[in-house]
């Protein structure tokens, strides 16, 4: 890629004529102005590589354009002063004011030539650093929801749920709401897996993931993979009334979606267990101790025959 795209601004009709009909015989594409302020205006639309600027016009010049596009633009292209004046002082202030380089009019050929080869080096430099900074901060996004995703069922995994639960239980204590969490646990899930063996095994806990998943899909409410077999909605705002009824929704989606589990004394179909608890936080309640007081219950379901809810007396 040796084309560059340049933004001309020179307020002599003839010289920006000449110069953007030289630019373009080199393969440039060129947008050229006579005005200060318009360049300003057409600097973003034309999204230029390079800008080659007239220091002395009447409307603006050269140096307060280039000045007024360093502040406006923070994404840095290098800027060529063009002028007929040769005197160090004035070179050096032409770099102060934001320039990259200089050339005195009327412009030579081999002089420009070379100056372009210069700056495109620093303009592909520019687009090579552009793309790695880019895909670097696509590859970010990617690590940082593999970070929080479980890899087999996509829903949020042990470490996000840790850490959503400890903020829902500020927000709910700060708030005085009530909030609510229940644990899922796959009934003979062990029978399942004899039975139907590993791979089989995963794919049903992948399928009752995503039925969770879009089950409890409004803003709110989280599902994860607490471990194996276990899985963990997180409810906000929800009274126990409301829970009860989720536990019912949530029995009833994860029965529809009929695997088959011959080995099950339970059912003939997957079923699942739960324990529940509704609570208003104090805001002191770790996760830990929560875990605790679901297990419980979801144990106690699991006594009293599976494929039920068991709410947690806590208050
Ligand atoms: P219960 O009804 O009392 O819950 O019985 P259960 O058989 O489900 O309980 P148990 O804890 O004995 O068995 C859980 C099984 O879940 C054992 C383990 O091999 C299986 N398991 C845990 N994680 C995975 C997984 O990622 N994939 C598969 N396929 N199986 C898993
Ligand atoms: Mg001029
Ligand atoms: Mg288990
Ligand atoms: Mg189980």
């Amino acid at each position: 890629m040796d084309a560059m795209r340049i933004l001309l601004v020179e307020d002599v009709h003839l010289e920006r004529m000449q110069l953007a009909m030289r630019l373009q015989r080199l393969g440039h594409v060129v947008e050229a102005t006579g005005s200060g302020l318009e360049a300003i205006e057409k600097y973003t639309q034309f999204d230029p590589d390079l800008v080659l600027l007239d220091v002395s016009m009447p409307d603006m010049s050269g140096t307060e354009v280039a000045k007024r596009m360093r502040e406006l633009y923070p994404d840095w292209v290098p800027i060529i002063f063009l002028s007929g004046h040769d005197e160090p002082e004035m070179i050096a202030t032409a770099i102060d004011m934001g320039g990259d380089d200089y050339l005195v009019k009327p412009v030579n050929k081999i002089v420009l030539v070379a100056k372009l080869k210069a700056m495109l080096r620093i303009v592909q430099m520019r687009r090579e650093l552009k793309t790695t900074h880019e895909q670097l901060a696509s590859a970010n996004e990617h690590l940082s929801q593999l970070v929080n995703e479980d890899g087999l069922t996509k829903v949020a995994n042990r470490r996000f749920l840790d850490q959503k639960l400890s903020e829902m239980i500020s927000w709910h204590g700060r708030n005085n709401l009530p909030m609510a969490m229940v644990m899922i646990d796959v009934d003979h899930f062990k029978a399942f897996n004899d039975y139907y063996g590993h791979l089989e095994g995963d794919r049903c806990l992948q399928s009752i993931a995503t039925d969770l998943k879009t089950t409890f899909s409004r803003a709110g409410e989280l599902v994860a993979r607490y471990g194996g077999e276990e899985f963990v909605v997180l409810l906000s705002h929800c009274d126990k009334t409301r829970a009860v009824k989720e536990c019912e929704r949530l029995k009833q989606s994860v029965q529809q979606l009929e695997i088959p589990h011959s080995r099950s004394t339970t059912a003939e179909l997957v079923t699942v267990s739960q324990g529940m608890v509704s609570w208003v936080p104090t805001g002191l309640e770790t996760p830990e101790n929560m875990y605790e007081i679901v297990d419980k219950v979801l144990y106690k379901a699991k006594e009293q025959g599976r494929n039920r809810f068991v709410a947690a007396e806590f208050t």
